[in-house]
């Protein structure tokens, strides 16, 4: 077989050694085979894209067991489709006015404390996010007060493996919520593991749930708007698909998915549901023991496996330094590491990398995601030389 790498080689690019994950920046996903050859099939014909996403929309519906589906360019796609579905509704003259929306329900809330970086994905449809609580805490009564005739949506950032005691809960945030005729948006991108998170959110009532199909094995271009009824036909008026089928000019039309992704990211699903989750999970914790057993010993240096099977990025190693032993920082190792020949990509990570709230960053972590099988053992041996 051809070298892979080639392709890139030949304009210039030389491919890198992923050690920090699935992040959208170096590529953000590794399509599995079975997707891979789907789409190769799905690009030798042609099909009306709009029975292709009710169709792929409602086989993945039934497999994740929620009403409905839509294949989205991402999951930012589905937030700011989402966000736009709950401002116009099925009012195609709302549809086109966005995202102008004047005369419309504009506001989303959100818990002050769960701002994120990708928030911003619903504010691309003209929504403007207003804050509720406090950066220490959000009680039901904040939500309450936080309600107004301008409140088009309540969004959640759902994150079961790091459960905040401080946040209002998603059953709380859907009962006040409802209580007020508002709908629930949830980013679940990447609760993805247990199977049980995918459309959970919607399961306890929420109306809409996005997942980022980066994390399944499917093109990371695509991702899953999981919903009600409702939303979903509201968020397919929005989509490239309504657009061009309906003629009707709503806010999604550079949203583009092609069709071999569409069927890219159904195969994902297909083949997630059906995978040995326990296999995939014991190497996954054998390659992160790999790094750990290669850096245990090195003075200055703390290597432990982080305890985690829940959502996208299961296991991986959590590395702290005493800079005065080491003599250097978190970020002259990451710096050296890509000077390494290919160049090994790893990051000083924060607490939690998705929170705008905090700025202390103090370990870093590597993940087995975006690692080619043996790679870790690379990483491992040239942390060992390089701090050895
Ligand atoms: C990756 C991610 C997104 C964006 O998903 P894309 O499919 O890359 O658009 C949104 N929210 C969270 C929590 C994510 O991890």
């Amino acid at each position: 077989m051809a070298n892979p790498n080639n392709i890139y080689e030949e304009i210039g690019i030389q491919p890198i050694i992923n050690a920090i994950g699935s992040v959208t920046m170096l590529g953000g996903s590794t399509p599995i085979p079975e997707a891979l050859e789907a789409m190769e099939q799905a690009g030798s014909s042609y099909i009306p894209l709009i029975e292709l996403e009710e169709k792929a929309g409602s086989a993945i519906a039934d497999m994740l067991n929620v009403p409905a589906a839509y294949i989205t360019s991402g999951a930012g796609s589905a937030l700011t489709l989402a966000a736009a579905a709950v401002m116009a509704g099925d009012d195609d003259k709302l549809i086109e006015q966005l995202p102008n929306t004047n005369g419309m329900k504009n506001e989303i809330l959100i818990q002050k404390r769960q701002r994120y970086w990708y928030d911003r994905c619903l504010e691309t449809s003209g929504a403007t996010l207003v804050d509720f609580g406090t950066n220490d805490k959000t009680s039901p009564e904040d939500l309450e007060n936080a309600i107004t005739e301008k409140t088009a949506a309540v969004h959640f950032f759902m994150v079961e493996q790091e459960l905040d005691p401080n946040a209002l809960s998603l059953e709380d945030t859907i009962e006040i919520a409802h209580n007020h005729n508002i709908p629930v948006l949830v980013d679940a991108a990447g609760q993805v593991y247990p199977l049980e998170l995918m459309g959970k959110a919607i399961r306890m009532g929420a109306d809409f749930q996005c997942v980022a199909a980066k994390y399944i094995g499917a093109p990371q271009s695509t991702g899953l708007a999981l919903g009600t009824e409702k939303m979903i036909r509201q968020i397919s008026k929005q989509s490239f698909v309504g657009y061009e089928g309906r003629r009707i000019r709503g806010i999604g039309r550079p949203h583009k998915v092609d069709r071999q992704e569409m069927i890219g990211a159904l195969t994902a699903v297909k083949y997630w549901m059906q995978t040995n989750h326990e296999e995939r999970l014991d190497s996954i914790e054998t390659r992160s023991q790999t790094i750990v057993n290669l850096l245990q010993g090195i003075k200055g240096l703390n290597a432990t496996l982080i305890n985690n099977s829940i959502g996208h990025q299961p296991f991986g190693v959590h590395i702290t330094i005493d800079e005065s032993i080491i003599g250097m920082t978190l970020q002259d190792i990451v710096d050296k590491l890509k000077d390494n020949n290919p160049p090994i990509w790893t990051r000083v990570s924060n607490k939690n990398s998705y929170d705008l709230n905090s700025d202390y960053s103090d370990n870093i972590e590597i993940h087995m995601f975006g690692l080619n099988s043996g790679e870790e053992v690379i990483v491992g041996e040239k942390l060992v030389e390089l701090l050895g």
